[in-house]
């Protein structure tokens, strides 16, 4: 099996021609006073509602299940994404649609009336949703990604294992997020026995990518097309989920080029509007390639908000509404922990301590109930004069938050 030959068959190369109503540029920006939609009801979806209601408009969320959005809502749909009367329903009251996760049936997004703006548009969506599509379709447009190769069958895994060597990635084509359906391939996995245990019909194998950093910038284009990036940002994961995001980041003026540079042409590319945030591997010899897209604002780019002039909310409101973006300026340096269940571990956090010794953090909770072991329940963000400071800031209220004072 030739890789390549693998890879253009299953690129899709999504197009510049982005099907959404890209061609409703000329139309008047939605004014405050509007309902948003927005589909999927989880903390992103939150965000977006605060700053949109900052922003004067009413917030529509649809979720499948009850979720931290729909608090913030003016109007809450919990129903199932296929259930078509109360889709039709939730359309007729807003003026344009956006979504929170990738983790949606396009089927939704067909039946919104023709002449409801969806921002960031299907295509861009579909291509997102599907890690095989997506690398293709970065691929085909020429975009850096690391060797990988499509896994549909035990005899591809082992010509993929062939070809791409170990140690390697085998990652569910869709659905997995936060580490979840991802399998490391060793020199001596039983590949059957991996093969079976991801219970899927359609996988990628990626190689593994020696990176020396994982940065990600965030991206607002606008329906003029004009786009500004933040970032890149630095991010540490535990456990495959986030953990700690700094900006600005030291790195050498190629890698911050490149990194920036690639984010612009993807988002030219599939003529985007709206948010979305490119994860990028930096490699020792200051290459950087892709990892994933996330076609919404990301968990990294919470740091915005307190971080720079127009936080990734904003923009995102900007962008679906038809406004310019605005200025994705940092005003500080900036860093940002997230807030897992974990912290609720030895009882409820210890809020009145972070708030008495660190005046400079901020915390955003998301109105989850119950705090599960590795849910994402909040995060915090300090500022401060440099992004060291920064972070060690925010790690160590977190420490103190839950109660592990004594590993400071
Ligand atoms: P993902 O869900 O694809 O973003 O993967 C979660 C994390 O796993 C990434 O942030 C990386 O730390 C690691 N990872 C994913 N893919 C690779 C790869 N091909 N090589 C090395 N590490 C990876």
């Amino acid at each position: 099996m030739s890789v390549n030959r693998t890879m253009s068959e299953i690129a899709t190369h999504a197009v510049a021609t982005e099907c959404s109503r890209e061609s409703d540029q000329g139309l008047a920006p939605i004014q405050p006073g509007a309902t948003l939609g927005v589909v999927g009801g989880g903390q992103l979806g939150r965000m977006f509602a605060i700053a949109a209601r900052q922003m004067g408009y009413r917030i529509a969320v649809w979720s499948d299940e009850a979720g931290p959005a729909a608090e913030c809502a003016d109007v809450s749909l919990v129903a199932d994404y296929s259930d078509v009367a109360a889709g039709q329903s939730f359309f007729a009251q807003i003026a344009a649609l956006t979504f929170e996760t990738e983790k949606l049936p396009l089927d939704l997004f067909r039946r919104v009336p023709a002449g409801t703006p969806i921002r960031p548009g299907i295509r861009f969506l579909e291509m997102s949703q599907n890690r095989l599509r997506e690398k293709g379709g970065l691929q085909a447009a020429g975009l850096p990604v690391g060797p990988f190769a499509p896994v549909r069958s035990l005899a591809e895994l082992e010509a993929g294992v062939a070809t791409l060597g170990t140690p390697a990635i085998l990652k569910t084509a869709s659905g997995g997020y936060d580490g979840k359906g991802q399998i490391r391939i060793d020199a001596a996995e039983d590949l059957d026995q991996a093969w079976r245990s991801l219970n899927t019909d359609e996988a990628i194998l990626e190689a593994f990518v020696p990176f020396v950093d994982e940065i990600s910038v965030v991206a607002a284009r606008d329906v003029s097309g004009q786009c500004v990036t933040y970032g890149p940002i630095h991010n540490t994961h535990r456990h495959h989920i986030l953990d700690v995001s700094y900006c600005p980041v030291d790195l050498t003026a190629d890698v911050r080029r490149r990194a920036v540079d690639i984010t612009q042409r993807i988002a030219a590319e599939f003529a985007v509007v709206g948010v979305f945030c490119v994860e990028l591997f930096v490699l020792a010899d200051g290459r950087v390639w892709i990892n994933e897209i996330a076609p919404r604002p990301h968990n990294s780019g919470h740091l915005t908000i307190e971080g720079h002039a127009t936080s990734q909310f904003q923009q995102q409101v900007r962008c679906l509404c038809g406004w310019p973006v605005g200025s994705a300026e940092q005003l500080k340096p900036v860093a940002m922990a997230n807030v897992l269940g974990d912290c609720w571990r030895s009882g409820p956090p210890d809020w009145g301590s972070v708030a008495s010794r660190w005046p400079q953090v901020q915390w955003h909770l998301y109105g989850k109930t119950e705090p599960r072991p590795g849910r994402k329940m909040g995060h915090l963000t300090a500022t401060a004069e440099t992004p060291a400071a920064a972070v060690e800031s925010v790690v160590a209220a977190r420490q103190v938050l839950s109660h592990r004072s004594n590993e400071l």
